[in-house]
């Protein structure tokens, strides 16, 4: 199973810093008891009780957040900041380390827009369904990107750098200007924020100097109380086509044909090809269709694919912005789709005044793709692997046929997007489980390691990963003996001595950590 290191606070540490920390917030805004340890934990997990917290605090000012870091420092607790928490898949709201204390930011809801400009300052307990009811009561001039589950923080997704569907839909790189709160309670603003009262703040990214944003993504540098974010002006036109392709072996040539179209920039939006599992397995379960433990045979997979009309894999292009432009791509689209004799392909069309349909596309928060958590029904979860790979439909093929052979091993059902990025394609693979099957979930974590150990022996790496796996997957990063991980270690001991910031993310700081827990 994977390795979870235990904090070291002693009890009456803890009692005391909860003493302080109810000073601070209130006693009605610190959850403590065993049902709200629960709660925080990831109950997508394999186990969940290796990342049990403590408890959680809930503030709902900066002050308040500079005021716990420091009784955090002064107790050595660990704090694990969340937005809103809602990381399926990753961890949830849960910390690397059990007995963390959750740092909940999602009382802290105020946004500012600026309309002119297309951007918002955002606190991070803005979700989603929050931040386009403001801007729909506001004329949906600036639409949104929204990921697969709009449950959770707009901040929070971009700082794990989540993605959604629209040409904004890499959020990480439309974040423009942060506040944060060091360890040790400093409160710093990134870019032209640290000129006081720039009017700049939220427009250029870079200030003067280092640029320091992406440093707070993905890591436990700081905790996050604000971040710019740039909005896609509202379209005139929204166009595009949903296709089905038949084979397995229909990916590599898809790859080939999309991604010149994606770096060329007909194509803004970053498209993901999905297999027919990942369409399938929101519309039905598995026991629908056989009670055969292991991998589901072809013929099953024939079955359910014939039901729902389905090819081997699925993809979506959309074109947004003027309709002239749009239409004059859409062409170019449909001529280069068609060369590849699809088994199917939709078209849809949209014109500013025609009422929006709820879908990703839209930027309108959704849900429904969360439902393949139930493909096994009962207790259902699952779990991210997630490498990136270049954008060639061979590198494409071979670790699908790598991969799809590890699913065969371990008897896991195949599901796995190729998701585009200008330059890149990440291979998501969102792995079903059945918490209710021990023998399945005794299978996880070696299945996990075989597909991190074959995606490192062609030199590709996770762009994010589940908390069991933080350790193992910063492992593979590992040019002249682990430089890049050894400077984030300098960084976080020079930052934050104690661990009092999400000790664990991303596998920063094990050094500190060894020392917490008394290890050499
Ligand atoms: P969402 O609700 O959108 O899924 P989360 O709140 O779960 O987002 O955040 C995802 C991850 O990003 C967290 O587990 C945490 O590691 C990090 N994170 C979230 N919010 C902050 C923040 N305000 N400051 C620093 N790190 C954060």
């Amino acid at each position: 199973m994977p390795s979870s290191t235990r904090h070291t606070t002693s009890p009456e540490q803890m009692a005391a810093a909860r003493r302080s920390f109810a000073a601070v917030v209130g006693a009605q805004n610190l959850f403590f008891d065993a049902q709200d340890q629960e709660a925080y934990a990831d109950a997508f997990a394999v186990d969940d009780n290796l990342h049990r917290p403590a408890g959680a605090i809930a503030p709902d000012t900066v002050e308040q957040i500079q005021a716990i870091v420091r009784i955090a420092a002064e107790h050595r607790i660990a704090l694990w900041p969340i937005s809103r928490g809602k990381n399926l898949g990753y961890g949830g709201s849960a910390p690397v380390l059990a007995g963390s204390v959750i740092l909940d930011l999602s009382r802290m809801k105020k946004i500012e827009y600026d309309e002119e400009n297309g951007t918002v300052l955002l606190e991070p307990g803005v979700g989603f369904y929050d931040l386009y009811d403001f801007l729909k009561a506001r004329g949906l001039k600036h639409w949104l990107s929204t990921p697969g589950n709009s449950w959770g923080s707009v901040i929070g997704n971009a700082l794990d750098r989540g993605v959604g569907y629209t040409p904004y839909g890499e959020h990480t790189t439309k974040l423009c200007g942060m506040e944060v709160v060091l360890a040790d309670g400093t409160l710093v603003r990134t870019g032209m924020g640290a000129l006081t009262n720039s009017p700049t703040w939220q427009l250029y990214r870079f200030g003067f100097g280092p640029a320091w944003d992406q440093m707070f993504v993905q890591s436990n540098f700081g905790i996050v109380t604000k971040a710019g974010l740039w909005l896609m002006p509202e379209p005139e036109s929204l166009m595009g086509m949903d296709l089905e392709f038949d084979k397995p072996d229909d990916l590599g040539p898809l790859i080939d044909a999309i991604a010149p179209l994606r770096r060329e920039g007909v194509l803004q939006q970053s498209p993901t090809i999905g297999n027919w599992l990942r369409a399938a397995a929101i519309l039905t379960t598995r026991n629908e269709w056989t009670d055969q433990k292991g991998a589901l045979s072809d013929a099953v997979i024939a079955a359910i694919r014939k039901k729902f009309q389905m090819g081997w894999w699925g993809v979506s292009l959309r074109l947004y912005g003027r309709e002239t432009i749009n239409r004059e791509a859409y062409a170019i689209l449909e001529r280069e789709m068609n060369k590849l004799k699809p088994l199917s392909m939709k078209p849809t069309n949209w014109k500013r005044g025609d009422p929006l349909e709820m879908t990703g596309w839209t930027g309108t928060p959704i849900t429904f793709p969360m439902q393949n958590a139930n493909w096994h029904g009962g207790r259902g979860g699952h779990i991210g692997f997630s490498p990136v790979l270049p954008q060639s439909g061979s590198a494409a093929m071979a670790q699908f046929r790598r991969t799809y052979e590890r699913y065969k091993e371990y008897g896991m059902d195949y599901q796995a997007s190729f998701a585009f990025g200008e330059r890149h394609l990440i291979n998501v693979n969102a792995i079903l489980l059945d918490k209710d099957d021990p023998a399945m979930m005794a299978r996880v974590d070696p299945f996990i390691r075989a597909l991190v150990a074959d995606a490192k022996a062609q030199g590709y790496g996770e762009y994010r990963t589940h908390l069991d796996y933080m350790d193992l997957v910063a492992s593979t990063y590992d040019f002249n003996d682990g430089a890049l991980g050894k400077l984030n270690d300098r960084v976080k001991a020079a930052l934050d001595p104690h661990g009092v910031i999400a000790p664990g993310k991303s596998g920063i700081g094990s050094v500190t950590r060894q020392a917490q827990a008394g290890e050499p």
